[in-house]
């Protein structure tokens, strides 16, 4: 392993990117500090453990890890964290009946997926041909074309149609506002999906790990809010609720969302399309509602426990099956427009109105015992979900948002290629970091 002793590296973020940043730089001898805007670490990682009764938890940000997902699962392992199988009866699919009630349809959701992967056929095999090289002007041809455009040229039917629209609670946006890309490069990625997992314990027990040999190294309550790079020395100036000061490093890891990266000063500024990467990149509205009530009313035998939905209440799922107790929590995902309805709807019902729209799964009478909902969008620190790619982002800037520039390096979901939008990508992009500083400093 590379030795970094006597380099001094701060990371800015304590999200998983960060933190994962800040093992594998501290593994190779860096001195390295950890500041974040937060009163605590795991940033878009954040278990909810307040408020629910029979000690139970649930996720309010990244909750399913997926077995193709090699770097998160490794670090849970070197970190002595298990990792519990989850929702073993995939996903169903629910959408609105004749009447305009939701209704539990009999196919699975998979079988919506493989024909919208077929309709876009045409598509993928180009794409491939690019082997996905984002600057080539087949892939710019299918990027600036919309979903919602494309299933108006390919006459979609309804059913295609609500497919399509159930996915925001997968990519955060609506049809009109996600680049047909997107929906490309998903089904054009050939490495098979297997069975989820979740944190025994909950998913932020990955932060404290990380965050733990860290000890006073680690700066929460503190924001990074201007950056001077020169020679050798970067100097990041940041602000906590007493004062405001400047550290001194050699290297920078920027583990940010681009939302509140783009909000920070650097001088000398970044090469033009490496700022534009960051300032064009759009995050979609997510909603996260979890809704505990004394008993599971939507178990039952053959049903799976996890829903996709074109609907305002997005996707819901069985938020802690593996947690003991009477109680549950059901975790709803409202995607692009339905995160604005789900928030709309629990303003003027409160989280009862959102309980009872899940009649269709059997919530009728059931006690709702407590209940917690995180708007993404509204997180100063976040700004949005996670990434996504509209029609007008120019697909050529997506390598700028991982290039290191001088002595900054950058890190983060958004960064990561095959992984955006994951906590795995969070892993791997911190990892990725740490390893260029360790290949830039032997050069
Ligand atoms: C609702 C929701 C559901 C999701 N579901 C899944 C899922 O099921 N599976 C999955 O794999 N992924 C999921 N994700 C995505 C996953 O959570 C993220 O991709 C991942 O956690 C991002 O990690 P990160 O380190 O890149 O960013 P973050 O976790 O956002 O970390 C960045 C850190 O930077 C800090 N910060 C921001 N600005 C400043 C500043 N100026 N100064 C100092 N600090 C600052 C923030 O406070 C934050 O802690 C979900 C995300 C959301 C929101």
């Amino acid at each position: 392993m590379p030795h970094l002793s006597g380099v001094s590296v701060l990371v800015s973020g304590a999200g998983l990117a960060g933190l994962a940043a800040a093992h594998d730089l501290t593994a190779m001898g860096a001195d390295v500090i950890v500041v974040d805007a937060r009163d605590r670490v795991g940033g878009r990682v954040w278990t909810i453990r307040d408020g629910f009764a029979q000690n139970q938890h649930a996720e309010g940000g990244g909750d399913m890890i997926d077995d193709a997902q090699h770097e998160i699962r490794a670090l849970a392992a070197e970190l002595g964290l298990t990792l519990t199988r989850i929702l073993r009866g995939g996903f169903g699919y629910v959408r609105q009946d004749d009447a305009g009630r939701p209704r539990m349809v009999r196919r699975r959701a998979l079988r919506g997926w493989t024909r919208l992967a077929g309709a876009l056929d045409e598509f993928i095999h180009p794409y491939r041909l690019a082997e996905q090289r984002w600057d080539s002007p087949i892939v710019a041809a299918i990027a600036k074309r919309s979903v919602a455009s494309w299933l108006d040229e390919v006459r979609a039917d309804p059913e295609l149609r609500a497919t399509a629209t159930g996915l925001r609670g997968f990519f955060l946006a609506d049809p009109d506002e996600l680049s047909l890309l997107a929906l490309v490069d998903q089904f054009a990625a050939t490495d098979a999906w297997g069975s989820l997992r979740r944190i025994e314990g909950g998913n932020d027990r990955l932060a404290t790990a990380l965050a733990a040999p860290l000890g006073s190294r680690l700066h929460l309550n503190t924001d990074v809010v201007a950056l001077t790079h020169r020679g050798r020395t970067v100097r990041v100036t940041v602000k906590n609720a007493r004062a405001q000061s400047q550290i001194t490093c050699d290297y920078v890891v920027l583990a940010l969302p681009a939302t509140t990266l783009r909000r920070i000063p650097i001088a000398p500024s970044l090469p033009s399309p490496q700022h534009d990467a960051i300032a064009r990149l759009k995050y979609g509205r997510a909603t996260r509602t979890l809704l505990q009530f004394s008993r599971r009313f939507w178990r039952a035998p053959r049903r799976p426990g996890a829903f996709g939905s074109p609907l305002f209440f997005g996707a819901v799922w069985d938020g802690n099956e593996e947690q003991r107790g009477r109680a549950g929590i059901l975790s709803l995902l409202a995607g692009g427009g339905a995160s604005d309805a789900t928030q709309s709807l629990v303003a003027k019902e409160g989280p009862r109105g959102l309980a009872q729209s899940l009649e269709w799964l059997g919530a009728r009478g059931a006690d709702l015992v407590g209940s917690k909902q995180i708007v993404w969008e509204q997180d100063p620190h976040a700004r949005g979900g996670y990434a996504y790619f509209d029609p007008a982002y120019d697909p050529a800037l997506r390598a700028w948002l991982a290039r290191p520039f001088g002595r900054l390096f950058f890190a983060g979901e958004h960064t990561s290629i095959r992984w955006q939008g994951y906590m795995n990508g969070a892993v791997e992009s911190g990892r990725r970091a740490a390893a260029e500083i360790a290949a830039a400093h032997h050069l």
